[in-house]
């Protein structure tokens, strides 16, 4: 048997003729940037979030630039965001001219870890972003209670976690602002780039409708700087098509980590990812831990099961960076993990029989 890391084109095979459909009407209309399509998906994005607006943008990395770029951050203030990341995280901030500013995460939930945030917060900080790495929402009311404590902007990174929930309230509607990416691996993919920024306030949604588009709130009248940023119109209407899907999508995920959690829990050499509530959790992707990364990697691929990595490398070691001193800093935990992590194939088509081989395998290594 053969497990593909992900398998993008079963979930196509599913939607094929809706997907077909949402083509036809764009080609049909011919209105190919912006329009219905966008703004249809926008509405029920926003609505899905349950937060008041949302605005389609080219990507996630632009998305987190845009949003702060409403806020007026721009260059000698400081952004808090965890050291172990998508590197897009720290992009972001930097385009924005900002420096970010790491803090290390938790070693079990590999989420940011609210209690070494203080430390980091300086004179010219405005704002924390919480990261929902691998679809788990971060500890919104602890982050929020220091972002308020020091007059800070808190923002959510939820580009891994479409429809997760942090008691009761969903990702999107825990902050000042939320970005997604639509990347096609992402919980909600399309079939290229898209990213989306969600938000409550009416004043920064139309700061980012002019942004996203030469700076334009009316055409032709351009007041501020803006960029080339939309969300393309095709990906628009797959993403319509797929947001109908997604709740089945999302338990389907829940439901295959949930397995792996029953059947993995007496392995010895591997550490399960650390879950606050499973029906919270949306599952981008399954975490282990264990000493001996490699060798199991390697174990895997050998009997045809593809695994990757997220992410090798801390936000702090890597090159792009060294113009901030990152390479001074340590950030412990988000080190370790590094060399610890391996991901699991996790995505809504897989099959019982592939799982079961997946934990056959674990389980053998385990005994070795
Ligand atoms: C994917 C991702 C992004 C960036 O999204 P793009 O659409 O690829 O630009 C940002 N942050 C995190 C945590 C991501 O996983």
């Amino acid at each position: 048997m053969q497990v593909a890391f992900v398998d993008l084109n079963r979930q196509y095979q599913s939607i094929q003729s809706e997907i077909k459909e949402a083509m036809n009407q764009v080609f049909e209309s011919s209105t190919f940037i912006l329009g219905k399509p966008v703004e249809d998906f926008e509405k029920s994005f926003a609505e899905f979030c349950e937060a008041s607006y949302a605005c389609g943008v080219a990507n996630g990395t632009d998305a987190i630039h845009l949003l702060l770029k409403a806020y007026g951050i721009s260059n000698n203030d400081e952004v808090i965001i965890p050291a172990h990341t998508f590197i897009a995280t720290a992009l972001g901030v930097a385009y924005s001219g900002a420096k970010p500013v790491l803090v290390d995460v938790d070693a079990r939930s590999f989420l940011i870890d609210a209690d070494k945030i203080e430390a980091a917060i300086t004179k010219n900080t405005r704002a924390i972003i919480g990261v929902h790495l691998y679809g788990q929402t971060c500890d919104m009311n602890k982050l929020r209670e220091i972002a308020d404590r020091h007059k800070l902007l808190l923002f959510e990174d939820a580009a891994q976690a479409h429809g997760a929930y942090y008691q009761n309230k969903k990702a999107g509607s825990l902050a000042d602002g939320a970005t997604f990416s639509f990347y096609p691996g992402k919980n909600l993919g399309a079939y290229g780039d898209g990213g989306a920024i969600v938000t409550s306030n009416k004043d920064i949604y139309d700061k980012i409708k002019a942004l996203r588009n030469y700076g334009s709130p009316i055409k032709y009248e351009h007041r501020i700087l803006g960029y080339n940023s939309r969300l393309d119109t095709l990906q628009a209407a797959f993403l319509s098509v797929k947001l109908r899907h997604l709740d089945k999508f999302t338990l389907r995920r829940q439901q295959v980590a949930q397995t792996y959690l029953e059947r993995l829990k007496e392995l010895k050499s591997i550490q399960l990812p650390g879950i606050r509530e499973i029906k919270d959790h949306v599952f981008h992707l399954f975490v282990v831990q264990l000493e001996n990364r490699d060798r199991l990697q390697k174990f895997l691929a050998e009997n045809d099961i593809e695994t990757a990595i997220h992410y090798p490398k801390p936000i702090h070691q890597h090159e792009a960076f060294k113009y901030y001193d990152f390479f001074k800093e340590s950030f412990p935990i988000a080190e370790n993990i590094c060399k610890r992590i391996l991901s699991l194939p996790l995505f809504p088509e897989i099959t019982e029989d592939e799982i079961d081989y997946i934990c056959s395998k674990l389980i053998e290594f385990d005994h070795h």
